[in-house]
């Protein structure tokens, strides 16, 4: 059984790397573009297995609830909610008028688009015990992870952990949160891309 995971885990893991070989585009400002198949078209195969690989490694977490941002981390938050049958809850960039009553809020630094948004969630999603595990596309200086961490502290509830796709491991958002202890599962973890070659971190 356990070496049935592990196969697993290495082909989606392999095939998520070779996805982003094939598609990614490598452009100016240390951005990655997977528009092909996880930022605008979405490819439902990968994008299911990478939902399957992040339920195997929290599957003794006792998560029962999945915190995510809007827009592209609802993606890969649905597909580990379908192996973990967990809701999931998405913070919002704005407050639109299906936001009612009472919210958390955090100042958040967007990587791609250099803007700070106040990402708020209702507080009738985020209860004190609630396991809460926190999901996005990417990991990149860390600023969406800690933002989501802040709403989940607001509301005393637990952190299980969190589980990128994509972590570029030369920023500095995956070391500096794994040194205060938190779990950080990343899928792919790319160490350089500057010449647009990108290169892997062998997990
Ligand atoms: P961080 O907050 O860790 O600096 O950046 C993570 C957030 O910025 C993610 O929610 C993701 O949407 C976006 N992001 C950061 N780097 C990239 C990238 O290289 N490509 C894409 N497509 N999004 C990124």
């Amino acid at each position: 059984m356990t070496a049935c995971f592990f196969v697993f885990e290495v082909i989606v893991i392999k095939e998520l790397e070779d996805k982003i070989l094939k598609e990614g585009q490598v452009l100016p400002g240390n951005v990655l573009k997977v528009g092909s198949f996880l930022n605008q078209q979405i490819d439902i195969d990968i994008l299911m297995k990478m939902g399957a690989e992040i339920a195997r490694l929290y599957a003794d977490s006792g998560v029962n609830k999945i915190l995510t941002v809007e827009a592209s981390g609802i993606a890969v938050a649905v597909a580990a909610a379908n192996f973990l049958k967990t809701p999931i809850v998405f913070a919002k960039k704005s407050r639109s008028s299906n936001v009612t009553g009472e919210v958390y809020s955090a100042k958040v630094e967007s990587f791609t688009h250099g803007t700070v948004n106040n990402i708020i969630v209702s507080k009738d999603f985020l209860k004190r015990d609630d396991r809460v595990l926190i999901v996005d596309d990417f990991l990149a200086n860390g600023n969406a992870l800690v933002g989501l961490s802040d709403l989940v502290r607001d509301a005393g509830a637990t952190i299980v952990g969190a589980a990128v796709a994509i972590e570029k491991g030369f920023q500095k958002g995956g070391d500096d949160l794994r040194a205060k202890g938190m779990r950080i599962e990343s899928l792919a973890i790319i160490d350089n891309m500057s010449d647009g070659e990108i290169v892997f971190r062998q997990q």
